[in-house]
C-alpha cells in the first residue's frame, strides 16, 4: 500500500466516524485541500462498502440533530445508485421531495434527468442528494447550524461513494460546500475540490426553468463534469460506460456489416450518419467547449480553495 493509499484510507475512516485505525508501517502524508490533484496517482479506490452505507443511511433516516426534524415529512437521503462515479448535490429537499422521499422530483427533477441524459447518464446511474437531508419550512435558505449538523452525512456519502466528480446545482449548494460568498457566475465553469474530489458548480434546474438563457452555460458545465468523470474513471481503470452490453453491441455491429454488404443503401446511410456525427463533434468542440481552467487530458488544472 502506498502512502497515498494510507492517507486516503485514513481520511475515509475519519469521515466514517472511526476513532481508531490500525496503524501500518507506511510513510504518513497529510491530505490537505491545497494538495495538487494528481492525475498520475494510480491508487485504486476501495470497493463500495455496503455495510457502512446502510449504517449511515439508517442513522440519517432517524436523525434529530437539528430543528428540521420537527417539520420534515421524511428524510430525503438521495436517489439513484451509490455505485457510481458522479454525485449530484443540491441544496435541500423541496415540497415534492419532502413528500415523496426522493431527491429532485417535480419539474426541476425532470429537467435534471434530461441534463444528465445529455451527458450520457441515466438517473439510475448517478447519486443525487442534497446538502440538507430535510426540507427547510417554506424552502428557506439553509441556516449555518443546520448545515453544520447535516454536512457530515454528505461527507460520509462522498467517502463511501468515492466519486470521480461532484456536480453541485445552484448557488447555495456551491457556496455551502466551497465555503465562499460568490455569485453563481463566478463559481461556474471552474474546477474546485471538496473532500479531495473535483467539484463543478452549475445552475439549479429550477433557475433554468425561470431563465432559459442559463441553459447554455449549464450545458458547458455539465460537459466539463463529464470530461473530468471520463478522465478520472479512465485513470482508475474502470469502464466509462458501465451499461454497455458488449454482447448486444457485437450482435448489432455484425448485423450492420451484413446489411451493408447486401444493401448499398444501408451502407450509404451509415456513412451519412458517421459524417453527421463528425460534424456534431466538431461543432461541440468549436462552439460549446467551456472557457474554463480545465485544459484537457493531463492538463487538468484544479483550483485550490484559497485561490478563489
Ligand atoms: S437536516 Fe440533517 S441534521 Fe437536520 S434533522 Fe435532517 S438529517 Fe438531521
Amino acid at each position: 500500500m502506498t502512502g497515498s493509499d494510507a492517507a486516503r484510507r485514513l481520511a475515509r475512516a475519519k469521515m466514517l466516524g472511526e476513532r481508531f485505525v490500525l496503524r501500518l508501517p507506511v510513510e504518513e502524508r497529510a491530505v490537505t485541500m491545497d494538495e495538487p490533484f494528481d492525475l498520475n496517482d494510480s491508487s485504486k479506490p476501495a470497493e463500495f462498502d455496503e455495510a457502512a452505507w446502510t449504517t449511515v443511511r439508517d442513522e440519517a433516516l432517524g436523525c434529530t440533530k437539528c430543528d428540521l426534524c420537527r417539520t420534515r415529512t421524511q428524510v430525503v437521503w438521495g436517489s439513484g445508485t451509490p455505485r457510481t462515479g458522479i454525485m449530484v448535490v443540491g441544496e435541500a429537499p423541496g415540497y415534492h421531495e419532502d413528500q415523496q422521499g426522493e431527491a429532485f422530483v417535480g419539474r426541476a427533477g425532470q429537467l435534471l434527468t434530461k441534463i444528465l441524459a445529455a451527458i450520457g447518464f441515466g438517473r439510475d446511474e448517478v447519486f443525487i442528494t442534497n446538502v440538507l437531508k430535510c426540507r427547510p419550512p417554506d424552502n428557506a435558505d439553509p441556516l449555518p447550524h443546520q448545515v453544520e449538523s447535516c454536512e457530515p452525512y454528505l461527507k460520509r456519502q462522498i467517502a463511501i461513494i468515492d466519486p470521480a466528480v461532484i456536480l453541485t446545482l445552484g448557488r447555495h449548494a456551491a457556496r455551502t460546500l466551497l465555503g465562499v460568498d460568490s455569485t453563481m457566475g463566478a463559481m461556474r465553469g471552474r474546477v474546485f475540490r471538496y473532500e479531495e474530489v473535483p467539484l463543478v458548480a452549475t445552475y439549479h434546474p429550477a433557475a433554468l426553468l425561470r431563465n432559459p438563457k442559463l441553459k447554455r452555460p449549464t450545458w458547458e458545465d455539465v460537459q466539463l463534469a463529464r470530461e473530468i468523470y471520463d478522465e478520472e474513471m479512465e485513470r482508475r481503470g474502470k469502464k466509462i460506460y458501465p451499461n454497455v452490453d458488449f454482447f448486444s453491441a457485437s450482435v448489432y455491429t455484425t448485423l450492420g456489416i451484413a446489411m451493408d454488404l447486401f444493401t448499398p443503401i444501408f451502407a450509404m446511410s451509415r456513412v451519412t450518419g458517421w459524417t453527421a456525427h463528425l460534424f456534431e463533434q466538431y461543432a461541440n468542440n468549436r462552439l460549446i467547449r467551456p472557457k474554463a481552467e480545465y485544459t484537457g487530458p493531463r492538463g487538468l488544472k484544479v483550483e485550490p480553495l484559497e485561490n478563489r
